[in-house]
């Protein structure tokens, strides 16, 4: 008994996304994401220190008008900060690097005869 449908769907909607090689017609494909994962890696960089860095300035500003609050607070909000860019410029690095991918580069891959080759 398949008590899993789900498990399905998702195989056979990775079955559809990717077109059959124009070589062999093997419809064994994987897609590379070069730039995906570097755009990626990239973004979680630059996202960190331009999170970090407004958030400390931030915290700066915190400190200043309300000391009394609490002095951990800066510290706290500048690991967030950093956190929050991070994730958000990993996402947006990804989201460029898999444009290039999908435009620029031979971005997927035949698993039987390794012919490479785009969408
Ligand atoms: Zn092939």
């Amino acid at each position: 008994m398949d008590t899993n449908p789900l498990h399905l769907s998702i195989t056979d909607q990775s079955l559809t996304k990717l077109p059959p090689c124009p070589r062999c017609g093997s419809h064994h494909i994987k897609a590379r994401e070069i730039a995906k994962t570097t755009g990626g890696l990239a973004g979680t960089i630059t996202g960190a220190i331009t999170g970090a860095s407004s958030a400390f300035s931030g915290a700066r500003v915190g400190l200043t008008v309300g000391s009394f609050i609490s002095p951990v607070g800066g510290g706290l909000g500048a690991v967030v900060g950093a956190l929050i860019g991070a994730t958000t410029g990993c996402m947006a690095g990804a989201a460029l690097g898999e444009v290039i991918d999908d435009t620029l580069l031979d971005n997927l891959e035949c698993e039987d005869c390794l012919y490479l080759f785009s969408k």
